[in-house]
């Protein structure tokens, strides 16, 4: 059948920069993440909704930096104060008044941040809140959901790369080396949960519960599968970790976008800590750990002394936190409905072209996050969501569809939205996807 959206596009570029670049990195990138197919695609430059390749294609972006950028690229607002403070110092080892901004702003919107503290990643923002959970509780082990992504502590990355052909697939699943010669004893001191079992929750964290300092959750993970949590999960969850003495960790680096005062919020999950990234910093690096005062006060308070020492040569520099303020102010509620309702509208079309042509094919997600899975079945825990063979060269076939379109879809990941969007823009991912649908699926 014949595609008219699919376009025959120059590539030369990227192949001569891959090229290069295998001559310098171990495999040619600097990020596992980088997706290649087979090489990859090399940016020159963003416009708002759209990402511009070193050989000139033109992309409607749906990656947005792993869902980092909600505003989408080179956001006027955060531009211009960038611009501003670059020649009058990018990091100080004082503090400024611009960290002040950006933790006031974060605290009010964020029902579980009554504290915060700044680092430069995800990554740092869940090794510290893991960390504040120990001092705080005195206990050294973690839970943590099997197949979520975390970032790469290495407590918080055992036991997401649990597969069908290894031990942790069993009934009650274990985790397992995130890396050749990781340490025993992280693995020994981490516990999987698996999402939305309520009942395997409490069987397994009682029988760990004076080890465990908290439960690290998303509250929809990504890699996991992009799931809704279910209401009576959420409940054993917390009665669970009360009943235990176990924190609550959840890990928002991704999903704050999912709403003005975050995902926690909006799925009635009461966390002691809480950790955020990606669109808090406005297009710049950036992590926080927020939480209760009192679980904070291990940071240090007036009358304390730090039980946690955390300090970072650039973390809470001006750039991040005043390029985080600007992108963050500029999302209103009003501007969260709006990127709600094109979410809806894209997986409600998705849904229908996969009702419409009978796809084995199904859509999970929420606000402007939205994962396309190669089941019949939406999934409801990593299990379902877990890419074999088959349905992984379903999902290569479609983000190559997609980039033959001109548009970016990650694969095995989440998708996401930006306030730079438009309908037209929302029109083409639908047609894309149906049109994928028409010529490679029987
Ligand atoms: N936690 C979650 C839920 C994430 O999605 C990510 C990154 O994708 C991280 C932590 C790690 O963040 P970073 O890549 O900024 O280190």
């Amino acid at each position: 059948a014949t595609n008219k959206l699919r376009q025959a596009f120059a590539r030369s570029g990227s192949v001569h920069l891959f090229n290069r670049a295998k001559a310098v990195f171990p495999d040619g990138t600097t990020r596992v993440t980088v997706e290649r197919d087979p090489f990859p695609t090399y940016a020159r430059r963003g416009e708002g909704a759209y990402l511009v390749d070193v050989d000139g294609n033109r992309f409607l972006d749906l990656n947005n930096n792993f869902t980092t950028l909600i505003h989408g690229h080179g956001f006027a607002p955060v531009s211009e104060v960038v611009v501003g403070l670059l020649n009058s110092g990018t990091c100080f080892a004082n503090p400024t008044e611009h960290e002040i901004g950006l933790a006031e702003l974060l605290t009010a919107r964020i029902p579980a941040m009554e504290r915060v503290r700044f680092v430069n990643s995800g990554t740092e923002a869940v090794m510290f809140a893991i960390k504040a959970a120990r001092a705080f509780t005195g206990r050294p082990a973690i839970a943590r959901i099997e197949g979520a992504y975390h970032g790469a502590y290495d407590w918080a990355e055992a036991g997401q790369s649990v597969s069908p052909g290894n031990s942790g697939w069993d009934q009650f699943p274990v985790a397992i080396p995130a890396y050749r010669g990781a340490p025993q004893s992280v693995i020994d001191d981490v516990h999987l949960l698996r999402f939305n079992d309520a009942d395997g929750l409490e069987r397994r964290l009682s029988a760990v519960r004076d080890r465990v300092a908290c439960v690290l959750i998303d509250p929809m993970p990504s890699r996991a599968g992009l799931m809704s949590p279910d209401p009576a999960f959420v409940a054993a969850l917390s009665e669970t970790a009360t009943k235990y003495g176990i924190l609550i960790v959840a890990d928002e680096v991704l999903n704050l976008r999912q709403g003005y005062a975050g995902a926690s919020a909006r799925y009635g999950l009461k966390p002691d800590l809480i950790t955020a990234g990606k669109i808090i910093g406005g297009g710049f690096p950036i992590g926080a750990i927020g939480g209760r005062e009192e679980v904070m006060r291990v940071f240090g308070a007036e009358d304390v002394r730090p039980l946690l020492p955390q300090g970072g040569t650039f973390s809470a520099n001006p750039i991040s936190m005043a390029a985080g303020r600007v992108a963050m102010e500029a999302l209103t509620p009003e501007v969260f409905d709006r990127l709600e309702a094109m979410g809806n509208r894209v997986r409600d079309g998705l849904r229908a072209s996969i009702v419409r042509r009978d796809a084995p094919l199904s859509v999970t997600g929420a606000a402007s996050l939205f994962r396309i899975h190669p089941t019949r079945i939406a999934p409801t825990e990593y299990r379902d969501a877990y890419l074999r063979a088959e349905g992984a060269g379903l999902m290569r076939r479609l983000s190559r569809h997609f980039l033959e379109s001109g548009i970016l879809l990650p694969y095995a990941a989440a998708a996401c939205l930006s306030t730079a969007m438009v309908d037209s823009d929302i029109e083409r991912v639908l047609s894309a996807f149906d049109d994928f649908l028409n010529t490679e699926i029987q």
